[in-house]
Protein backbone atom coordinates (compact mmCIF):
# COMPACT_ATOMS: atom_id res chain seq x y z
CA UNK A 1 0.00 0.00 0.00
CA UNK A 2 1.22 3.61 -0.62
CA UNK A 3 0.68 7.08 0.36
CA UNK A 4 -0.62 9.19 -2.24
CA UNK A 5 0.19 12.85 -2.77
CA UNK A 6 -1.56 15.37 -5.00
CA UNK A 7 1.11 18.45 -5.09
CA UNK A 8 -0.85 21.56 -6.35
CA UNK A 9 -2.98 19.15 -8.40
CA UNK A 10 -5.69 20.99 -10.58
CA UNK A 11 -7.75 20.15 -13.95
CA UNK A 12 -9.12 21.84 -16.11
CA UNK A 13 -11.56 20.25 -18.99
CA UNK A 14 -10.25 23.19 -21.16
CA UNK A 15 -11.86 25.95 -20.31
CA UNK A 16 -11.28 28.54 -17.70
CA UNK A 17 -13.14 27.02 -14.86
CA UNK A 18 -11.36 24.49 -12.81
CA UNK A 19 -12.99 21.08 -12.40
CA UNK A 20 -10.64 20.46 -9.73
CA UNK A 21 -9.07 23.86 -8.12
CA UNK A 22 -5.56 23.31 -7.54
CA UNK A 23 -4.35 21.51 -4.41
CA UNK A 24 -2.60 19.92 -1.73
CA UNK A 25 -3.85 16.59 -0.79
CA UNK A 26 -2.50 13.94 1.24
CA UNK A 27 -3.60 10.56 1.53
CA UNK A 28 -2.23 8.67 4.12
CA UNK A 29 -1.23 4.82 3.70
CA UNK A 30 -3.63 1.93 4.66
CA UNK A 31 -6.59 4.52 5.63
CA UNK A 32 -10.24 4.98 3.73
CA UNK A 33 -11.05 8.46 2.69
CA UNK A 34 -14.84 9.30 1.05
CA UNK A 35 -14.72 11.91 -1.21
CA UNK A 36 -18.51 13.43 -0.88
CA UNK A 37 -20.47 16.20 -2.70
CA UNK A 38 -22.78 16.94 -5.08
CA UNK A 39 -22.80 16.29 -8.63
CA UNK A 40 -20.50 17.81 -10.61
CA UNK A 41 -17.93 19.03 -8.18
CA UNK A 42 -15.33 17.03 -8.73
CA UNK A 43 -15.30 13.82 -7.02
CA UNK A 44 -14.60 11.61 -10.27
CA UNK A 45 -12.17 14.22 -11.87
CA UNK A 46 -9.71 13.84 -8.34
CA UNK A 47 -10.35 9.79 -8.71
CA UNK A 48 -9.67 10.02 -11.81
CA UNK A 49 -6.08 11.89 -11.30
CA UNK A 50 -4.79 9.52 -9.17
CA UNK A 51 -5.80 6.33 -11.30
CA UNK A 52 -3.76 7.99 -14.02
CA UNK A 53 -7.49 8.17 -16.50
CA UNK A 54 -6.37 11.77 -16.60
CA UNK A 55 -3.63 13.41 -16.67
CA UNK A 56 -3.67 17.00 -14.43
CA UNK A 57 -3.80 20.11 -16.17
CA UNK A 58 -1.55 21.51 -13.16
CA UNK A 59 0.64 20.15 -10.37
CA UNK A 60 2.40 16.14 -9.55
CA UNK A 61 0.62 12.96 -8.39
CA UNK A 62 2.63 11.11 -5.99
CA UNK A 63 1.85 7.27 -5.10
CA UNK A 64 4.36 5.39 -2.65
CA UNK A 65 6.94 8.94 -3.09
CA UNK A 66 7.02 8.11 -6.78
CA UNK A 67 5.97 10.92 -9.34
CA UNK A 68 3.58 8.92 -11.58
CA UNK A 69 1.64 12.05 -12.61
CA UNK A 70 2.39 10.68 -16.42
CA UNK A 71 2.15 7.51 -15.92
CA UNK A 72 -0.68 5.58 -18.05
CA UNK A 73 -2.92 3.90 -15.73
CA UNK A 74 -2.10 0.44 -16.30
CA UNK A 75 1.53 0.70 -14.73
CA UNK A 76 0.46 2.68 -12.02
CA UNK A 77 -0.95 -0.57 -9.66
CA UNK A 78 -3.86 0.51 -8.37
CA UNK A 79 -7.16 -1.10 -8.62
CA UNK A 80 -10.55 0.52 -9.41
CA UNK A 81 -14.39 -0.21 -9.15
CA UNK A 82 -16.51 1.92 -10.55
CA UNK A 83 -20.13 2.50 -11.29
CA UNK A 84 -21.21 -0.09 -12.97
CA UNK A 85 -19.73 -3.48 -13.36
CA UNK A 86 -16.59 -4.31 -15.47
CA UNK A 87 -16.33 -8.16 -15.97
CA UNK A 88 -15.71 -11.04 -18.44
CA UNK A 89 -19.54 -11.91 -18.95
CA UNK A 90 -18.07 -15.10 -20.83
CA UNK A 91 -15.89 -16.03 -17.94
CA UNK A 92 -16.85 -17.81 -14.25
CA UNK A 93 -16.98 -16.10 -11.33
CA UNK A 94 -14.24 -17.82 -10.47
CA UNK A 95 -11.57 -16.68 -13.28
CA UNK A 96 -13.35 -13.37 -13.28
CA UNK A 97 -11.89 -13.21 -9.83
CA UNK A 98 -9.09 -14.98 -10.67
CA UNK A 99 -8.13 -13.03 -13.40
CA UNK A 100 -6.41 -9.82 -11.48
CA UNK A 101 -4.04 -12.28 -9.53
CA UNK A 102 -3.38 -14.26 -12.83
CA UNK A 103 -1.72 -11.03 -14.82
CA UNK A 104 0.25 -10.18 -11.49
CA UNK A 105 1.72 -14.34 -11.82
CA UNK A 106 0.33 -15.86 -9.06
CA UNK A 107 0.02 -19.81 -9.24
CA UNK A 108 -3.19 -21.19 -9.18
CA UNK A 109 -2.19 -23.50 -5.87
CA UNK A 110 -2.23 -19.36 -4.40
CA UNK A 111 -4.75 -17.92 -6.25
CA UNK A 112 -7.54 -20.90 -4.81
CA UNK A 113 -7.42 -19.61 -1.76
CA UNK A 114 -7.36 -15.42 -2.16
CA UNK A 115 -10.58 -16.18 -4.47
CA UNK A 116 -12.15 -18.27 -1.53
CA UNK A 117 -11.92 -15.61 0.83
CA UNK A 118 -12.83 -12.84 -1.10
CA UNK A 119 -15.70 -14.54 -2.47
CA UNK A 120 -16.89 -16.13 0.89
CA UNK A 121 -16.72 -12.10 2.28
CA UNK A 122 -18.77 -11.11 -0.63
CA UNK A 123 -21.24 -13.88 -0.43
CA UNK A 124 -20.31 -15.30 -3.68
CA UNK A 125 -19.14 -18.81 -2.43
CA UNK A 126 -22.16 -20.68 -4.32
CA UNK A 127 -21.83 -18.19 -7.63
CA UNK A 128 -18.13 -19.31 -8.01
CA UNK A 129 -18.43 -21.73 -10.84
CA UNK A 130 -21.51 -20.27 -12.47
CA UNK A 131 -21.30 -18.14 -15.92
CA UNK A 132 -21.17 -14.44 -14.34
CA UNK A 133 -23.60 -13.67 -17.81
CA UNK A 134 -26.45 -15.34 -15.55
CA UNK A 135 -25.78 -13.48 -12.52
CA UNK A 136 -28.34 -10.47 -11.31
CA UNK A 137 -26.96 -6.59 -11.76
CA UNK A 138 -26.00 -6.97 -7.93
CA UNK A 139 -24.22 -10.01 -8.24
CA UNK A 140 -22.35 -8.40 -11.18
CA UNK A 141 -21.37 -5.32 -9.27
CA UNK A 142 -19.95 -7.94 -6.26
CA UNK A 143 -17.80 -9.88 -8.44
CA UNK A 144 -16.17 -6.42 -9.75
CA UNK A 145 -16.06 -5.51 -6.56
CA UNK A 146 -14.14 -8.52 -5.70
CA UNK A 147 -11.95 -8.11 -8.83
CA UNK A 148 -11.41 -4.88 -6.69
CA UNK A 149 -10.65 -6.25 -3.27
CA UNK A 150 -9.06 -9.44 -4.88
CA UNK A 151 -5.24 -8.30 -4.80
CA UNK A 152 -3.61 -7.49 -1.45
CA UNK A 153 -0.59 -5.75 -3.39
CA UNK A 154 -1.86 -2.50 -5.06
CA UNK A 155 -0.86 0.93 -4.13
CA UNK A 156 -4.65 1.87 -3.85
CA UNK A 157 -7.89 0.85 -4.43
CA UNK A 158 -10.19 3.24 -5.65
CA UNK A 159 -13.99 3.49 -5.73
CA UNK A 160 -16.07 5.61 -7.64
CA UNK A 161 -19.81 5.26 -6.41
CA UNK A 162 -19.39 1.52 -6.55
CA UNK A 163 -23.00 0.80 -4.70
CA UNK A 164 -24.96 2.76 -6.90
CA UNK A 165 -26.55 -0.49 -9.05
CA UNK A 166 -26.77 -2.35 -5.23
CA UNK A 167 -30.40 -3.25 -4.20
CA UNK A 168 -30.64 -0.44 -1.22
CA UNK A 169 -31.33 -3.36 0.80
CA UNK A 170 -28.50 -5.02 0.14
CA UNK A 171 -26.01 -1.44 1.13
CA UNK A 172 -25.29 -1.45 4.42
CA UNK A 173 -24.52 -5.28 4.76
CA UNK A 174 -22.36 -4.70 2.04
CA UNK A 175 -20.65 -1.23 3.07
CA UNK A 176 -20.00 -3.56 6.45
CA UNK A 177 -17.97 -6.32 4.30
CA UNK A 178 -15.70 -3.89 2.01
CA UNK A 179 -14.98 -2.24 4.98
CA UNK A 180 -13.77 -5.34 6.26
CA UNK A 181 -11.96 -6.22 3.06
CA UNK A 182 -10.05 -3.24 2.96
CA UNK A 183 -9.41 -3.08 6.46
CA UNK A 184 -8.16 -6.31 6.32
CA UNK A 185 -5.70 -5.57 3.46
CA UNK A 186 -4.63 -2.26 4.93
CA UNK A 187 -5.41 -0.78 1.06
CA UNK A 188 -5.25 2.59 0.73
CA UNK A 189 -8.62 3.16 -0.27
CA UNK A 190 -10.02 6.28 -1.88
CA UNK A 191 -13.65 6.22 -2.41
CA UNK A 192 -16.50 8.32 -4.30
CA UNK A 193 -20.35 8.85 -3.29
CA UNK A 194 -22.64 11.58 -3.06
CA UNK A 195 -24.25 9.35 -0.19
CA UNK A 196 -23.34 11.12 3.47
CA UNK A 197 -24.51 7.61 5.27
CA UNK A 198 -22.04 5.49 2.71
CA UNK A 199 -19.23 8.21 3.59
CA UNK A 200 -19.72 8.77 7.08
CA UNK A 201 -20.01 5.04 7.88
CA UNK A 202 -17.07 3.98 5.60
CA UNK A 203 -14.21 6.44 6.08
CA UNK A 204 -11.42 7.15 8.54
CA UNK A 205 -11.85 10.59 7.04
CA UNK A 206 -14.36 12.42 4.78
CA UNK A 207 -13.10 15.35 2.19
CA UNK A 208 -16.50 17.17 1.38
CA UNK A 209 -16.40 19.16 -1.67
CA UNK A 210 -18.17 21.68 -4.10
CA UNK A 211 -17.31 23.44 -6.98
CA UNK A 212 -13.60 21.56 -7.60
CA UNK A 213 -12.33 22.02 -4.22
CA UNK A 214 -12.30 20.72 -1.28
CA UNK A 215 -14.42 22.36 1.84
CA UNK A 216 -13.33 20.60 4.62
CA UNK A 217 -11.49 17.13 5.78
CA UNK A 218 -12.16 15.24 8.67
CA UNK A 219 -13.11 12.65 10.98
CA UNK A 220 -17.18 11.66 10.22
CA UNK A 221 -17.55 13.03 14.21
CA UNK A 222 -15.28 16.49 13.60
CA UNK A 223 -17.82 16.87 10.27
CA UNK A 224 -20.55 16.05 12.17
CA UNK A 225 -19.79 18.04 15.95
CA UNK A 226 -17.94 20.97 13.93
CA UNK A 227 -18.41 21.63 10.18
CA UNK A 228 -16.51 24.46 9.00
CA UNK A 229 -18.97 26.53 7.35
CA UNK A 230 -22.62 26.39 6.44
CA UNK A 231 -22.18 24.44 3.79
CA UNK A 232 -20.84 21.67 5.15
CA UNK A 233 -23.15 22.17 8.60
CA UNK A 234 -25.85 21.80 5.89
CA UNK A 235 -25.20 19.07 3.77
CA UNK A 236 -23.64 16.64 6.63
CA UNK A 237 -26.68 15.69 8.46
CA UNK A 238 -30.17 14.75 8.06
CA UNK A 239 -31.95 17.31 8.08
CA UNK A 240 -28.61 19.42 8.01
CA UNK A 241 -27.29 21.89 11.00
CA UNK A 242 -29.64 24.83 12.59
CA UNK A 243 -27.86 28.13 12.06
CA UNK A 244 -29.64 30.97 13.71
CA UNK A 245 -29.21 34.43 13.25
CA UNK A 246 -27.91 35.66 16.28
CA UNK A 247 -27.39 39.73 18.02
CA UNK A 248 -24.72 40.66 19.98
CA UNK A 249 -24.74 41.79 23.34
CA UNK A 250 -21.38 42.51 25.29
CA UNK A 251 -19.40 39.02 25.64
CA UNK A 252 -23.51 37.02 25.57
CA UNK A 253 -25.37 36.22 21.71
CA UNK A 254 -29.07 36.32 21.89
CA UNK A 255 -31.14 34.46 19.92
CA UNK A 256 -34.69 36.26 19.53
CA UNK A 257 -34.25 37.87 22.94
CA UNK A 258 -32.76 35.25 24.09
CA UNK A 259 -28.99 34.50 25.60
CA UNK A 260 -27.90 31.80 23.90
CA UNK A 261 -24.11 32.22 24.19
CA UNK A 262 -21.36 33.92 26.39
CA UNK A 263 -18.10 33.86 25.99
CA UNK A 264 -15.13 37.12 26.24
CA UNK A 265 -14.39 35.93 22.46
CA UNK A 266 -17.64 36.97 21.37
CA UNK A 267 -17.22 40.43 22.86
CA UNK A 268 -13.63 40.88 21.03
CA UNK A 269 -15.34 40.30 17.78
CA UNK A 270 -15.41 43.18 15.21
CA UNK A 271 -18.72 45.12 14.84
CA UNK A 272 -21.00 44.61 11.51
CA UNK A 273 -20.11 40.90 10.91
CA UNK A 274 -23.61 38.44 10.22
CA UNK A 275 -23.16 36.19 13.39
CA UNK A 276 -25.40 32.36 13.20
CA UNK A 277 -25.14 30.08 15.77
CA UNK A 278 -25.16 26.65 14.78
CA UNK A 279 -26.52 23.45 16.15
CA UNK A 280 -27.52 20.29 15.29
CA UNK A 281 -30.99 19.05 15.22
CA UNK A 282 -29.78 16.21 17.65
CA UNK A 283 -28.66 17.82 20.39
CA UNK A 284 -31.69 20.72 20.64
CA UNK A 285 -33.26 19.62 24.16
CA UNK A 286 -36.61 20.31 25.71
CA UNK A 287 -36.48 22.08 29.44
CA UNK A 288 -37.83 19.46 32.12
CA UNK A 289 -39.88 22.11 34.08
CA UNK A 290 -41.69 23.28 31.67
CA UNK A 291 -40.35 27.25 32.76
CA UNK A 292 -36.75 27.62 32.05
CA UNK A 293 -35.89 27.38 28.54
CA UNK A 294 -36.77 29.11 25.00
CA UNK A 295 -40.41 29.44 24.79
CA UNK A 296 -41.07 27.76 21.20
CA UNK A 297 -44.34 26.01 19.40
CA UNK A 298 -44.46 23.26 17.70
CA UNK A 299 -45.42 22.97 14.07
CA UNK A 300 -45.49 19.69 12.62
CA UNK A 301 -43.79 16.12 13.04
CA UNK A 302 -42.54 13.94 10.98
CA UNK A 303 -41.94 10.31 11.87
CA UNK A 304 -38.97 8.81 10.57
CA UNK A 305 -39.12 5.22 13.10
CA UNK A 306 -38.45 5.69 16.59
CA UNK A 307 -37.16 9.66 15.66
CA UNK A 308 -39.53 12.35 15.07
CA UNK A 309 -38.37 15.61 13.21
CA UNK A 310 -39.62 18.40 15.00
CA UNK A 311 -40.62 21.60 13.32
CA UNK A 312 -40.65 24.48 16.22
CA UNK A 313 -41.18 27.94 15.67
CA UNK A 314 -39.22 30.47 17.76
CA UNK A 315 -40.56 34.28 17.16
CA UNK A 316 -39.56 34.90 13.49
CA UNK A 317 -37.43 31.61 13.00
CA UNK A 318 -37.56 28.03 12.49
CA UNK A 319 -35.61 24.99 14.46
CA UNK A 320 -35.28 21.82 13.12
CA UNK A 321 -35.02 19.14 16.25
CA UNK A 322 -34.61 15.72 16.69
CA UNK A 323 -36.09 13.19 19.53
CA UNK A 324 -36.90 10.44 20.05
CA UNK A 325 -40.55 9.23 19.33
CA UNK A 326 -41.08 7.78 22.92
CA UNK A 327 -41.18 11.58 23.55
CA UNK A 328 -44.00 11.47 21.80
CA UNK A 329 -43.90 15.81 20.95
CA UNK A 330 -46.77 17.02 19.56
CA UNK A 331 -48.16 20.64 17.67
CA UNK A 332 -48.34 23.04 20.35
CA UNK A 333 -45.99 25.20 22.68
CA UNK A 334 -42.76 23.17 24.32
CA UNK A 335 -39.57 24.93 25.77
CA UNK A 336 -36.26 24.38 24.16
CA UNK A 337 -32.72 24.28 25.40
CA UNK A 338 -30.15 24.69 23.23
CA UNK A 339 -26.96 23.27 25.33
CA UNK A 340 -23.63 25.74 24.99
CA UNK A 341 -21.27 22.57 24.60
CA UNK A 342 -23.01 21.60 21.49
CA UNK A 343 -23.61 25.04 20.08
CA UNK A 344 -20.68 26.95 17.37
CA UNK A 345 -19.98 30.07 16.05
CA UNK A 346 -19.78 30.98 12.71
CA UNK A 347 -18.55 34.96 11.45
CA UNK A 348 -19.55 35.53 8.31
CA UNK A 349 -20.28 31.57 7.38
CA UNK A 350 -17.49 30.40 8.71
CA UNK A 351 -16.62 28.44 11.80
CA UNK A 352 -14.76 30.75 14.67
CA UNK A 353 -15.07 28.20 17.61
P1 LIG B 1 -20.82 13.13 -10.47
O1 LIG B 1 -21.15 12.73 -9.07
O2 LIG B 1 -22.01 13.62 -11.24
O3 LIG B 1 -19.99 12.13 -11.21
P2 LIG B 1 -18.43 14.60 -9.78
O4 LIG B 1 -18.45 15.28 -8.46
O5 LIG B 1 -17.70 13.31 -9.87
O6 LIG B 1 -19.90 14.46 -10.37
P3 LIG B 1 -16.85 15.42 -12.03
O7 LIG B 1 -17.40 14.33 -12.89
O8 LIG B 1 -15.45 15.32 -11.58
O9 LIG B 1 -17.80 15.68 -10.78
O10 LIG B 1 -17.04 16.79 -12.83
C1 LIG B 1 -16.53 18.04 -12.36
C2 LIG B 1 -16.84 19.10 -13.41
O11 LIG B 1 -16.12 18.82 -14.60
C3 LIG B 1 -18.31 19.17 -13.81
O12 LIG B 1 -18.64 20.53 -14.03
C4 LIG B 1 -18.36 18.40 -15.11
O13 LIG B 1 -19.39 18.88 -15.93
C5 LIG B 1 -17.00 18.69 -15.72
N1 LIG B 1 -16.50 17.56 -16.54
C6 LIG B 1 -16.34 16.29 -16.13
N2 LIG B 1 -15.85 15.52 -17.14
C7 LIG B 1 -15.69 16.35 -18.20
C8 LIG B 1 -15.21 16.17 -19.53
N3 LIG B 1 -14.79 14.98 -19.97
N4 LIG B 1 -15.21 17.25 -20.33
C9 LIG B 1 -15.62 18.46 -19.90
N5 LIG B 1 -16.08 18.70 -18.67
C10 LIG B 1 -16.11 17.67 -17.82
Amino acid sequence: MATIHLEQVGHSYGSAVYALEKTDILFEDGKTYALLGPSGCGKTTMLNVISGLLYPSDGRVIVGGKDVTRMPTAKRNIAQVFQFPVIYQSKTVYENLAFPLRCRGWDKARIAPRVAEIAELLGLTARLGQSARRLTADEKQLVSLGRGLVRNDVSALLMDEPLTVIDPHMKFDLRRRIKQASDKTRHTVVYVTHDQNEAMTFADEVLVMSAGRVVQRGTPQQLFESPCNRYVGNFIGSPGMNFLSVERDGDRLLWQGFPVFSDERVGRLAPGAELMVGIRPEHVAFAKDGVTGIPAVVQGVQHHGNVDVIDAVIGSERLKVKARSSLAVRDGPLRIVLPVERTRLYVDGTLLF
